[in-house]
């Protein structure tokens, strides 16, 4: 696929799901890849990006930044306390907030420079041992702690399906999840499944080899 296509394909969802006016942001992964394939990508004008580590998008996205302007740029992969100032400074969102240290340490953080990137909460939707996120149970009570004790910038929940079970279920999970705690955002869906993401109503998708390709 190539970027164009993507972004047709969900037009395409959302007319089939009448969600023509609800955003959908595409989150270009750009990981891992070569430079010259995400400067292709800026030459398209698109100016979203999502990294997975602190350090990589430190020696890379400055330098794309004064080339290009600005981009809007995510955290979608683990968030280590001692990384927190710099990604804070670095990312517009961060989608992998998992547990209470970070929201106190990012609170701490955020009253010294006086503002907070937006944050979604990781869930662990399947209840994986190994997997990041917070458990379902535990999602209210982090809400509570992040939004309502600390008042930070919580927007939304994000998820990552186990990779070996249906995709879909989790969407239904994480929607039904964030529809109980009155949050819009949802962070979920990646090349394969971002169509069946939106229809479970993702507004936030996640997409790195559909759009750069295989990871090298
Ligand atoms: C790498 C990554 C993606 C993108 O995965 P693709 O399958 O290449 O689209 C999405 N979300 C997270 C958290 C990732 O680490």
């Amino acid at each position: 696929m190539s970027l164009e296509k993507i972004l047709s394909a969900i037009e395409n969802s959302k007319l089939q799901l009448n969600r023509q006016n609800d955003l959908v942001k595409v989150i270009a992964v750009s990981k891992v890849q070569p430079l010259s394939r995400i400067k292709k990508v800026l030459d398209k004008g698109h100016r979203i990006f999502g990294e997975n580590r602190v350090q990589e998008s430190l020696d890379k996205w400055p330098k794309l930044i004064s080339e290009y302007g600005k981009v809007e740029l995510h955290l979608v992969g683990a968030l280590q306390s001692n990384k927190i100032k710099d990604a804070m400074k670095l990312f517009n969102v961060i989608h992998s907030i998992d547990r209470e240290k970070l929201i106190l340490k990012i609170s701490n953080e955020a009253q010294k420079l006086g503002y907070c990137p937006d944050l979604f909460i990781q869930v662990n939707t399947g209840n994986e041992p190994q997997k990041a996120g917070v458990q379902l149970e535990e999602v209210t009570n982090i809400l509570e702690l992040a939004i309502f004790k600390h008042s930070l910038p919580v927007i939304g929940l994000m998820c990552l399906p186990p990779v070996k079970e249906v995709a879909s279920k989790h969407f239904k999970i994480l929607q039904e999840t964030a529809f109980k705690n009155d949050l819009q955002r949802l962070s979920m869906g990646m090349s394969n499944d971002f169509e069946d993401a939106i229809k479970f109503g993702a507004t936030d998708v996640r997409i790195g080899s559909a759009i750069f390709g295989k990871r090298v």
